[in-house]
């Protein structure tokens, strides 16, 4: 499962390597709640926005770029883990890096946790911007060493971690942080192939009153141009208009660009895939023949799909299929959350391994069941209880929650698991 990748890996992998160029980084941001995401968001657009360019459609799309020397950076403008983890669950991991949002004065916070726990269990890399420097009561050194705690060092303490501090209310640092965001991602020599037929992930769809049907897609592979015929799932399309991030019309987008799409004939799902095919007739009878596939499918009982429980992942384990056992733990109290995992991180062997994804205190939420179902992990509580929310999002995505009050009937289920012998 894992072993595929994300699309743009598949990409790279099925191009000749000459025709592949470099790409602009896709960016999320993530972070605790109040610490500043959005605003950071909002500066950062309004660093590159020259003058009288803002004289666009006023119109939403959730995504932009901006442009440094010439050198391009998309961000996703749905920040928080939840939107994208979310987005992973649907099998659509399009992030190249994660600006980790921490405010200086508050320090790091669970959802802060969380958000490296979900950035480092889709593999991918964390850039921290310390926000809310102007703040008299700001605390950098305090944030560095909660850091260093979770293994994330900063460079100035012999880590890796680059950590830029900013203000995004008072626009300081921002330059600073799209530098870099170009540093890390250049290392990581991201490319596409511009010259192939289009392929990419839907963002987000709306109804618009007057246009109809729009999305904002991400172009991974390919140029997408007005005109073009598109298939997503069971929906099919000719690119009316493009738009990007101010509204303008747009004839071209390459890899990595995100633009606003009229066209299609119903609203897309985010994280759909979108393909470009010949011709606007045969992306009809595509869509055709995919909603009759749906239908179909939709008539025959069957189970979530994909299901992800511990008898499952024993049967993969012993398939080689996979080589891991991924956990997802929260419990009523730091003081019981310690035995647990010191006593699960002793079990498994060389080649079958328990990795805990997440370990919280607390009630067992949506957050924790969505990156369950992204990473195929099972959620484990001790002592504690399961959101109305997340209860639904569990039998909706398939994912197992199991529930314990007794430590080491907990860590003997795990056990069994790993070993085959759970009943
Ligand atoms: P989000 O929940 O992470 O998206 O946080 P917001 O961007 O909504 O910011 C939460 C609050 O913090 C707002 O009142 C912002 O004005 C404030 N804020 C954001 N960045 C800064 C900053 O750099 N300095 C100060 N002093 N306040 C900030």
């Amino acid at each position: 499962l894992e072993v595929e990748g994300t699309l743009w890996d598949k990409l790279i992998r099925h191009e000749p390597p000459e025709s592949l160029r470099p790409r602009p980084p896709v960016v999320t941001v993530l972070g605790h709640v109040d610490h500043g995401k959005t605003t950071l968001l909002d500066a950062i657009r309004q660093a590159n926005v020259v003058g009288d360019e803002y004289g666009g459609i006023t119109q939403h799309i959730s995504a932009y770029q901006v442009e440094r020397d010439g050198r391009k950076i998309t961000f996703l403008d749905t920040p928080g883990h939840e939107a994208f983890t979310a987005m992973r669950a649907r099998g659509a991991q399009v992030t190249d890096l994660a600006v980790l949002v921490v405010a200086a004065d508050d320090g790091l916070m669970p959802q802060t946790r969380e958000a490296i726990d979900h950035a480092r269990a889709a593999d991918v890399p964390i850039l921290v911007a310390l926000n809310k420097m102007d703040k008299p009561t700001a605390q950098p050194d305090r944030v560095k060493q909660q850091l260093a705690d979770l293994n994330l060092t900063v460079e100035e303490w012999g880590g890796d971690v680059i950590c830029v501090p900013v203000s995004a209310l008072q626009n300081q640092g921002i330059e600073e942080l799209l530098e870099s965001i170009l540093v890390l991602t250049e290392m990581a020599e991201l490319r596409s192939n511009p010259d192939r037929p289009v392929v990419g992930t839907v963002i987000e769809g709306q109804l618009d009153r007057q246009r109809g049907p729009t999305a904002t897609l991400l172009v991974q592979g390919g140029t997408l141009r007005v005109g073009d015929a598109l298939l997503v799932g069971a929906i099919s399309g000719r690119v009316r208009a493009m738009l990007d991030h101010r509204g303008e019309p747009v004839s071209e987008a390459p890899p990595a660009m995100p633009v606003l799409v009229m066209g299609l004939s119903e609203v897309p799902k985010a994280g759909d895939i979108f393909r470009q095919v010949e011709s606007e007739r045969e992306a009809r009878a595509l869509a055709e023949d995919a909603a009759e596939r749906q239908r179909l499918a939709l008539d025959r009982p069957t189970s979530a799909p994909g299901i992800v429980s511990l008898e499952d992942i024993f049967s993969r384990l012993q398939a080689g299929e996979v080589q891991e056992l991924n956990l997802v733990l929260k419990a009523d109290v730091q003081g019981s959350m310690e035995p647990i995992v010191n006593s699960i991180e002793r079990l498994g062997s060389e080649d079958q391994e328990v990795r805990i994804l997440h370990q919280g205190v607390g009630r067992i939420t949506e957050s924790d069941i969505m990156l369950a179902s992204a990473s195929n992990a099972i959620v484990v509580g001790f002592h504690v209880d399961v959101d109305e929310a997340a209860r639904r999002t569990a039998s909706q995505e398939g994912v197992e929650i199991r529930l314990y009050n007794i430590i080491y009937k907990l860590v003997e289920d795990v056990d069994k698991a790993l070993r085959g012998m759970l009943e």
